[in-house]
């Protein structure tokens, strides 16, 4: 007899984006008169760059032709994508990375998920409150978890992120093992200056914890203070594991392409004391159970490394921006608190007069024709809170901060 792994029977919560897409699809069919604006979609909507494109039409035709078809490539990716990553995106910052450190894949969010199959499940796990789902539910599905308690799951360290803390976690005061962080962050827009970062490296190399920093949202750092990449801070190395993704940068939400960094010199101990490289398991990890992402996928994010195609991302991330900018600004008034929106997409607003986050949620949806993504879904510190997008056009998200500031100016 199969047994099934009870790790998902402890899924409390149903998938939270897909619980906003049945509602707005309901209020659709209901009212098929009004124009919805959907201010909750965390996805791109500009097309690909030009450069793009050409990569990948040129990447067609060498499918197509006998003397330059392409089978099988590295499971971690081809060299010449590998190498222009370390290139580009590291040496222009200051930072050395070998192309060997550099895991190409179909995204971050199977690397950030997949990842933790490097760790015995006794490792202790800690996230920021609210986060990116991802985090909680790979631990959930590895046994990391624990029992839940509550809105909480037993084993789990939620690092607070509150307006009392301008959304910045505190440091645990106890031991951990595995710390996620994600700055720029998803859902709330904040992200982690130099300095803070460099306390972070601090309590890794102390507790000799690993820190699997998620920089999707890289490509939208404007602040001068805010680390591009954590290897920026002395340390980093030997203590964390970066996941990159073209997806939020280049817009390959649906072509797939992301990465992951895992310095030769991180290093850590098997149960009878023997020293393991993460490189080398990760390398094995992904040799195993993965085959590359595809060929064109590949040469398309090769194209996302021209200059052509990086202008165009500073382009479109700052057509988001502004955006964010717009919602965040129009919403300052209406809501007692408001961040987000400076390097980051996202905009966090504090629902007015303490509603809850569906309340909130299916108040904008039936009295402003905007849908948002209610906060409580990304964690328990996020309840009383939403998430709005700059990810819609300027027409529509000028349209929508005015219903949203007429519905609560109704209040
Ligand atoms: C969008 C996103 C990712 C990237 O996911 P891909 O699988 O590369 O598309 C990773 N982390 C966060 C927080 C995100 O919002």
């Amino acid at each position: 007899m199969s047994i099934l792994n009870d790790n998902f029977r402890l899924f409390r919560n149903a998938y939270l984006f897909g619980t906003v897409a049945s509602k707005v699809k309901k209020y659709e069919r209901e009212h098929p008169d009004r124009d919805l604006i959907r201010m909750d979609v965390g996805d791109v909507t500009l097309p690909l760059c030009p450069e793009i494109i050409k990569y990948m039409h040129r990447a067609v035709d060498d499918l197509s032709n006998s003397s330059t078809f392409m089978g099988y490539g590295p499971e971690y990716g081809y060299k010449w994508l590998r190498a222009e990553i370390a290139d580009k995106i590291f040496e222009p910052i200051g930072i050395q990375i070998s192309p060997d450190e550099v895991f190409v894949s179909d995204g971050a969010n199977s690397d950030l998920g997949n990842i933790g199959d490097l760790f015995t499940p006794e490792c202790r796990v800690a996230l920021q409150d609210p986060s990116y789902p991802v985090y909680i539910d790979a631990s959930l599905i590895d046994g990391r978890a624990g029992n839940p308690e509550g809105d909480e799951y037993s084993r789990l360290t939620y690092l607070d992120c509150t307006a009392e803390n301008n959304f910045f976690p505190a440091i645990p005061e106890h031991h951990v093992d595995l710390i996620y962080l994600c700055s720029p962050n998803n859902p709330t827009g904040g992200a982690l200056t130099r300095d803070t970062l460099a306390k972070w490296i601090d309590y890794a190399r102390r507790e000799k914890a690993v820190i699997l920093y998620d920089a999707a949202y890289e490509a939208f750092i404007r602040s001068r203070d805010v680390a591009h990449s954590i290897y920026e801070i002395d340390g980093a190395r030997e203590v964390a594991i970066e996941f990159r993704s073209f997806s939020k940068s280049a817009g390959f939400t649906g072509l797939r392409c992301g990465y992951c960094i895992v310095p030769f010199e991180l290093k850590r101990n098997f149960k009878d004391g023997s020293e393991g490289s993460l490189n080398a398991m990760w390398k094995r990890r992904v040799c195993t159970k993965f085959n590359g992402p595809s060929y064109v996928s590949q040469r398309a994010a090769l194209g996302a490394l021209t200059k052509e195609a990086m202008e165009y991302s500073r382009m479109a991330t700052d057509y988001y921006l502004k955006n964010a900018g717009v919602l965040r600004d129009s919403l300052s008034s209406a809501c007692s608190v408001i961040a987000g929106g400076i390097d980051s997409p996202y905009v966090w607003a504090k629902a007015p007069d303490g509603m809850e986050s569906w309340e909130f949620f299916d108040y904008l949806l039936a009295n402003a024709s905007v849908s948002c993504t209610p906060g409580s879904g990304f964690g328990n510190c996020g309840k009383g809170y939403i998430r709005f997008t700059g990810f819609n056009t300027a027409e529509k998200t000028l349209r929508a901060a005015e219903a949203i500031s007429t519905a609560i100016a109704r209040l």
